[in-house]
């Protein structure tokens, strides 16, 4: 296969032999986005045209929060603010209030409901769904995604390894078999499935295996028993079903 920019970081994150090789990925690409716009990129124009028109997501904000830059972070959201204010007045002038019948008050207000339908509701839900570090990891996923099964189905000891390895997160296998359905063919399909299947079996039972004991464990009797593997098993339990890493340390500048 041919070597690209991509292919090193799969092979790193493979051997790695983390609970998810895209968690991996995900985590480093997230930190490398932060670190980035924190550092001295938000006093380059380009970048901050970027930051003002894109925002942030709440995950992210608080990771940029976290990061310390107290001064990079409040130039920041002050242009953002300068744009959102405007962007926020035109939408409260524009608002027309839909008239209220006898029959839609009936119908039961889905307020929480993830589809909006008030121009407002819709405005704020695009504002939400926007941000700057999210973007940066959906334009790398799919080049990963490529590599990943590119390196699979070419690269004997690559596959090996992953057939060893701990497989992945729920979340992304969901990912992984959305691409797979459209970019494998029938003869790639029969190769891998059995053992990415096999992978997500073996590995969310292995988890479950771990958190049980953790539980038991807590039993008076287990007290001088050895934890085995199951001293960290709530944190990557809950790695194991929606990816992330619940126990890592806040992301700080050095
Ligand atoms: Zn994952
Ligand atoms: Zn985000």
């Amino acid at each position: 296969m041919k070597e690209t920019i991509y292919t090193i970081p799969v092979t790193d994150a493979v051997n790695a032999n983390d609970e998810c090789l895209f968690c991996y990925l995900e985590r480093k690409l997230e930190q490398e986005a932060i670190s980035f716009i924190m550092g001295p990129a938000y006093m380059e124009d380009d970048i901050r045209e970027q930051t003002d028109k894109l925002g942030f997501c709440r995950h992210h904000h608080k990771m940029i929060y976290d990061y310390g830059n107290k001064l990079g972070t409040a130039l920041m959201l002050h242009t953002y603010y300068q744009k959102l204010n405007v962007d926020l007045h035109k939408q409260l002038e524009s608002f027309t209030p839909k008239k209220t019948g006898a029959f839609s008050r009936i119908k039961k207000a889905d307020a929480a409901g993830t589809k909006k339908e008030s121009p407002l509701g819709q405005w704020v839900q695009a504002r939400e769904d926007s941000c700057y570090v999210c973007d940066h990891f959906k334009e790398k996923y799919p080049r990963y995604l490529d590599t990943f099964f590119n390196l699979l189905v070419s690269d004997r000891e690559f596959f090996q390894k992953v057939e060893a390895g701990k497989g992945f997160c729920l979340h992304h296998f969901g990912d992984l078999m959305e691409y797979a359905e459209k970019k494998l063919s029938t003869k790639e399909k029969e190769q891998i499935y059995p053992v990415l299947f096999n992978l997500m079996e073996t590995n969310m039972k292995r988890l479950e295996d771990d958190i049980s004991w953790f539980v038991d464990k807590y039993d008076y009797r287990n007290h001088d028993a050895d934890w085995k593997n199951s001293k960290d098993a709530i944190q990557r339990g809950i790695q194991k079903i929606t990816g992330g890493y619940p126990d890592d340390p806040v992301f700080t500048q050095k």
